[in-house]
């Protein structure tokens, strides 16, 4: 059983002006179809590895075989990344959270506002490709980081609850070299209430529904 690319969860005009429609065709079918695509290729003589879920072969990268070990990395990472960022992203979305996220963001960060412009501030630094998360730790303690290429934060023991792409091909169309507008305008279009679940997920311990579909 091969990973799979998982169905874009609304039109690819759907987050139209934030994201334009080329962007989201190109970076769901050709970037993130490449990363499933390369992940099962390098999974391909490991049958032992095939059956795990792509976040537990992220987890331990040093069990993983040597010569496939940079491959699954960045695959795995970017299976796992991308198919997180579709499902946190929704239709006229952003606003204000609800829930026990919102709590989290206000003991942590004092406010929304404070966190969004942290959040955003740190992605804009991300020194060439990457990506900038707000991750959390089983006691429910979260913190932003950024990661080079594809990394996931579980590969640090931590749990991504939701996570921007700042590689140029997630913006590059429209912002240009622009990436702190791009970093703005994408909370317009998040999807609180799946993010809020990711973040429940990680409380109660029960991950199943937030880990990337096979
Ligand atoms: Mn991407």
């Amino acid at each position: 059983m091969a990973f799979q690319l998982p169905p874009l969860p609304y039109d690819y005009s759907a987050l139209e002006p934030t994201i334009d429609t080329q962007t989201m065709k190109l970076h769901h079918d050709m970037h993130h179809g490449t990363y499933v695509k390369n992940l099962n290729a390098a999974l391909e003589k490991y049958s032992n590895l095939q059956s795990k879920a792509a976040e537990e072969l992220l987890r331990d990268l040093n069990s993983i075989p040597e010569d496939i070990r940079t491959a699954v990395r960045n695959n795995g990472g970017g299976h796992v990344n991308h198919s997180m960022f579709w499902k946190i992203m929704k239709p006229k979305g952003g606003g204000d959270p609800n829930g026990p996220i919102a709590d989290v963001i206000k003991k942590t960060f004092g406010n929304l506002k404070d966190f969004q412009t942290k959040f955003s501030d740190a992605g804009a630094k991300q020194f060439g490709s990457g990506w900038v998360w707000l991750a959390g730790k089983p006691d429910g303690s979260v913190q932003i980081l950024t990661t080079p290429n594809q990394d996931n934060p579980i590969s640090q023991g931590l749990f991504p609850i939701l996570g921007n792409d700042v590689w140029e091909h997630a913006y590059y169309l429209k912002y240009n070299n622009r990436r702190p507008e791009y970093l703005a305008a994408w909370w317009n279009v998040v999807n609180w209430e799946e993010i809020n679940n990711r973040y429940e997920s990680l409380k109660s311990g029960h991950l199943e529904p937030a880990l990337a579909s096979r």
